[in-house]
C-alpha cells in the first residue's frame, strides 16, 4: 500500500491521505484491521507531527552518560522475589502475558491511546486477578532457566516513548509498584511530544527497563527500493546503532528490542542476535511460554477500539500451578485454545500476489505433534505443506492455483498433548493492493 512505511517526499499529502484512511477505518469498523496495520496508520500520523517539532537529532557518537546510573531498585508491591534454595527450580509451565501500550493519555481515537482511568483499571485487574507483574530482568532470567516466576505472570511494556509515558503512566505504575519496560526509538527522543533523554535517565534510575524500538520506527521488512547491500546497512542502523546510542547515553545494557509494528524477518532476527540483544518483542494475542522463541515474544497490543483483544489477559482463569511439575504439559490447561501464530501473510494483511506462500511458525502452540498438523484455506480446502526447518516449527505451503480477489481465512489444526488446537488468521488478496 502506498502509505507503507516509507518516507515520502510530500508529508502534507501523506498527512491528508492517512487522515482520510483513519476516518474510513473508524467509519467502516476497525475490527477488520490488524493491530500492525492500525499501528502503522496511527504511527505515521503522529510521526509527522512529532518530527515537525524542533528537537535535537540523536547523536550517535559517544556522548556523556546522563547522570550516574544507580543500581535499579527492585519494585515493591506485587513483585515476588523467589529465593532459590540450592539448585534453581524453574517453573516451565508459568506463562507471561506481555501487555503493550502506547499513549496513556486522554486523546480521541484512533488506535493507540488509552485513557489513564482505563489504564489504571487494567493495573487493578492484574492485581485482583492474582497476576504477578514481573520485571524484564526476571523474565529474561526465567527464559534462561535461572530464576522462577509465578505461574500467572504479566509484564508491562510501553512503546514509542511519548511524554505521557513519563507524566501519566509512570505515576500509576509507581502507585501499584509494578516494574515496567519502556521501548524507545532513538530519532524521536527529545523531540516534540517525546520523552527527553533526561526523563529516560530518571526512568533508568527508578529501575525502569529501557529497551530499543529501532532508530526511525520504519518497517524492517520494507526494502523501500534499496539495493540488498544498502538495505542491510540500513537494517544495522535500525538495530545495532540505536542500541549503542542508548547504552552510551544512558550507561545501561540495552538487552531487548521491540520490532516496529511487530515485523521481523530472518535477517532481522540474525542481526538482533549479532547485536547482542537477549530478547525481541513482537505482537500476538498469546502469552509467552518458557519454550517460546525469545526473539519473538508475543505481546497483547492495546487498541482502544478493540478492548476484546485483552480479554484473554484478564479472564485468566485457573489455579496458579505449583512450581516445577516436570510431568505437567508444557502448555498449561489455562492456555488459550486459539494461540496466535507468527504468519505470512500477516493477519489482516492485503497482498498483491495471487499465489502467496503461506507460512506459519507454530512454536506458540507448545509441544504439538508435527504429524498431526493440517492447513486449510477457505474456498480451497486442505493444502499440503512442508517444514522449512529441521525442528518442524515453521511450515510453508504453496497454493495449487491462483487466488480470486477476496478475503481468505487460513486455519491450522494440530494435536497438542492429545488435545486438538486450532488457530486462524485472515488475509485479503487484492491485485491492486488496496
Ligand atoms: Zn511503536
Amino acid at each position: 500500500m502506498y502509505y507503507h512505511d516509507q518516507e515520502p517526499k510530500r508529508p502534507f499529502l501523506r498527512k491528508f491521505l492517512i487522515s482520510a484512511l483513519l476516518l474510513c477505518a473508524a467509519f467502516f469498523g476497525l475490527k477488520k484491521w490488524s493491530p500492525a496495520t492500525l499501528e502503522r496508520l496511527a504511527f505515521w500520523q503522529k510521526h509527522d507531527k512529532a518530527l515537525a517539532a524542533p528537537g535535537p537529532d540523536v547523536k550517535l557518537e559517544p556522548a556523556p552518560v546522563l547522570g550516574a546510573p544507580v543500581v535499579p531498585k527492585v519494585n515493591a508491591g506485587n513483585v515476588v522475589e523467589p529465593v532459590p534454595t540450592g539448585p534453581v527450580t524453574v517453573d516451565r509451565n508459568a506463562q507471561v502475558a506481555v501487555l503493550l501500550y502506547h499513549r496513556v493519555e486522554l486523546k480521541a481515537p484512533p488506535a493507540l491511546h488509552i485513557a489513564p482511568a482505563v489504564f489504571e483499571e487494567h493495573m487493578q485487574k492484574l492485581k485482583d486477578g492474582g497476576i504477578t507483574v514481573i520485571s524484564m530482568q526476571d523474565f529474561l532470567a526465567w527464559k534462561r532457566g535461572e530464576k522462577t516466576i509465578p505461574a500467572k505472570s504479566a509484564m508491562i511494556t510501553i512503546d514509542d516513548g511519548f511524554g505521557s509515558t513519563f507524566d501519566i503512566a509512570r505515576p500509576i505504575l509507581k502507585k501499584f509498584g509494578y516494574p515496567w519496560t519502556c521501548f524507545v526509538y532513538t530519532n524521536f527522543i527529545s523531540r516534540g511530544t517525546a520523552l527527553t533523554w533526561e526523563q529516560l535517565a530518571q526512568l533508568r534510575d527508578e529501575g525502569v527497563e529501557i529497551g530499543c524500538h529501532s532508530h526511525s520506527h520504519a518497517n524492517l521488512r520494507d526494502m523501500q527500493g534499496k539495493t540488498p547491500e544498502a538495505f542491510d546497512e540500513w537494517l544495522k542502523q535500525e538495530i545495532v546503532v540505536p542500541k549503542q546510542a542508548l547504552e552510551q547515553r544512558l550507561g545501561i545494557k540495552c538487552a531487548t528490542y521491540a520490532y516496529p509494528f511487530g515485523y521481523t524477518s530472518p535477517r532481522v532476527l540474525e542481526l538482533i542476535k549479532q547485536a547482542g540483544y537477549e530478547a525481541g518483542f513482537t505482537l500476538g494475542a498469546s502469552r509467552a511460554i518458557f519454550a517460546g522463541p525469545v526473539d519473538r515474544v508475543p505481546r497483547f497490543s492495546w487498541l482502544d477500539e478493540r478492548p476484546q483483544d485483552f480479554n484473554p489477559v484478564f479472564a485468566w482463569s485457573g489455579r496458579a500451578q505449583s512450581v516445577d511439575a516436570p510431568t505437567a504439559p508444557a502448555v498449561s490447561p489455562s492456555a488459550p485454545s486459539t494461540p496466535a501464530l507468527l504468519t505470512q501473510p500477516l493477519d489482516g494483511e492485503v497482498i498483491k500476489d495471487p499465489r502467496p506462500v503461506l507460512r506459519a511458525n507454530l512454536s506458540t502452540l507448545g509441544a504439538f505433534d508435527a504429524n498431526s498438523v493440517m492447513l486449510r484455506l477457505s474456498g480451497a480446502g486442505m493444502i499440503p505443506h512442508s517444514w522449512v526447518d529441521t525442528t518442524k516449527t515453521t511450515l510453508s505451503a504453496k497454493l495449487p492455483k491462483p487466488l480470486e480477489p477476496g478475503e481468505y481465512t487460513v486455519t491450522i489444526t494440530a494435536m497438542v498433548r492429545g488435545k486438538r488446537v486450532e488457530s486462524q488468521w485472515k488475509f485479503r488478496f487484492d491485485p491492486a493492493g488496496q
